[in-house]
């Protein structure tokens, strides 16, 4: 070093700064800030004692936190619901919710009689709550479970008969039909995969039909000469109708016009309706089961529903978000353009003084995960040079964007408002000059 004897330990990045980044302000959460803020004094003392720069503190402290779950990225996709990035986030009032929950609680127990009461009832009281058409609700562990309870309970050994237009695959290769009967029941095919009418149900039924299934085609459309039979419609047939609905909307939102949302489906005459908690409704994965008293009272009894039952923790997170419904994921929906345009300017033109030369462009977010399938979000994108996709991906905190011909968009409409911080330091961080 030219400039003369400085003591190291006066360039020991001090502990706030370094519990004010990005990666051990989370890891912080996660952790407790008591462990990280060990971990961060380690560090620091390595590098008073010479062992270490003084700028290598940050990422000595980082590479020491203990090996991570699921790491925490920053989604600028412009997918809303990205499956492979845990689909919805949970709202701070149901990461606060899932925290309080983490010690003993009273998940299972009356406080004031003493005795055993029905698990989760803080959250099972606020679905049936938001939803007064349901008879009575059900949780279990996620969507696919909810169908597997329901067949299995009301149809094992029998027929459950579906459109051939709605044997959906979900992702990953698990198909819905394939679902259904590993639990025993038997598919009864209706109609083809354009058009089904309900005179094809009607003719299907009989002493060996369980239920009639209504899935919601949630990750495709089909178009042109299509005719599908309505809940409605079907509930005139005499048989216990169950639509998956797919998504967890619980009442309908105009932004949504063709999502089917449960108060609706269940007014519209199904017997039961299934849907996943960290869809649209934002909260943690979970399968939501509404409906007539009876049936979800044969579900909740059913052997299998011990198998299926969920924790206490998504009890927690589910509960929170039905009391305070304003997710982020209902953040990313309704987001405004205009916004976020702002937005993105800001980052474009703080980026542009560090000589990083980024565009501002019109971008298309969607709703992803199985929801919403047509319905296009107008969004507005950094676009940077497709060489930044693989560092920032790679980076701490990943940053995670879309590449279109040749240029990285970075669409901020899922990304925090207090991260695009971060976004513009991990751009920085990528090394070159544009
Ligand atoms: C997402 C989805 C499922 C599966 O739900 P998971 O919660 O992912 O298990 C089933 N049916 C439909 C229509 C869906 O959209």
């Amino acid at each position: 070093m030219g400039d003369g004897p400085v003591d190291p330990r006066r360039r020991v990045p001090r502990t706030d700064t370094l519990l004010a980044d990005p990666v051990l302000a989370t890891a912080a959460v996660a952790l407790g800030r008591e462990q990280v803020k060990a971990i961060v004094s380690h560090a620091q003392g390595r590098a008073r004692r010479g062992e270490l720069n003084p700028d290598e503190v940050r990422d000595a402290a980082v590479a020491a936190l203990p090996t991570p779950g699921p790491r925490v990225v920053l989604n600028a996709t412009g997918v809303v619901l990205h499956t492979n990035l845990g689909r919805a986030p949970l709202s701070s009032a149901a990461v606060a919710a899932v925290v309080a929950a983490a010690g003993h609680t009273d998940v299972e127990l009356d406080l004031v009689t003493g005795r055993r009461a029905r698990r989760g009832r803080g959250a099972l009281d606020a679905l049936a709550a938001a939803v007064p058409d349901a008879g009575a609700v059900h949780v279990v562990n996620n969507g696919a479970a909810a169908l597997v309870l329901a067949a299995t309970a009301m149809a094992a050994g029998r027929e459950i008969v579906v459109s051939r237009g709605e044997l959906v695959e979900i992702g990953d290769g698990f198909r819905l039909p394939d679902l259904l009967e590993s639990t025993g029941a038997r598919l009864r095919e209706v109609g083809t995969t354009n058009r089904t009418t309900l005179a094809d149900y009607a003719a299907a039924l009989g002493p060996e039909t369980g239920f009639v299934l209504k899935v919601h085609p949630s990750n495709f459309r089909v178009t042109g000469f299509t005719s599908a039979v309505g809940v409605r419609q079907l509930a005139t047939l005499g048989v216990p109708v169950v639509a998956d609905i797919g998504s967890g909307l619980l009442g309908a939102d105009p932004l949504l016009a063709d999502e089917p949302d449960a108060a609706s489906t269940l007014r519209a005459g199904a017997a039961l309706v299934t849907a996943s908690g960290d869809k649209l409704l934002g909260g943690p994965q979970a399968g939501l089961l509404l409906g007539d008293v009876e049936v979800i009272e044969r579900l909740r009894r059913h052997p299998l529903a011990r198998a299926l039952r969920v924790d206490k923790l998504t009890l927690a997170a589910l509960a929170a978000t039905l009391h305070q419904p304003d997710t982020p994921t209902r953040a990313a929906l309704h987001t405004d353009p205009g916004a976020l345009r702002e937005r993105v300017e800001r980052l474009r033109d703080r980026l542009g003084a560090d000589g990083r030369k980024a565009e501002v462009v019109p971008a298309v977010a969607v709703v992803g995960g199985g929801g919403a399938p047509g319905v296009e979000l107008d969004s507005w994108a950094l676009s940077l040079p497709e060489r930044y996709a693989v560092p920032l991906r790679t980076g701490d905190p990943p940053v995670l964007g879309r590449v279109v011909r040749g240029r990285l968009l970075l669409d901020l409409r899922c990304v925090p408002a207090d991260a695009d911080e971060a976004v513009r330091e991990a751009v920085l961080r990528v090394p070159g000059e544009d």
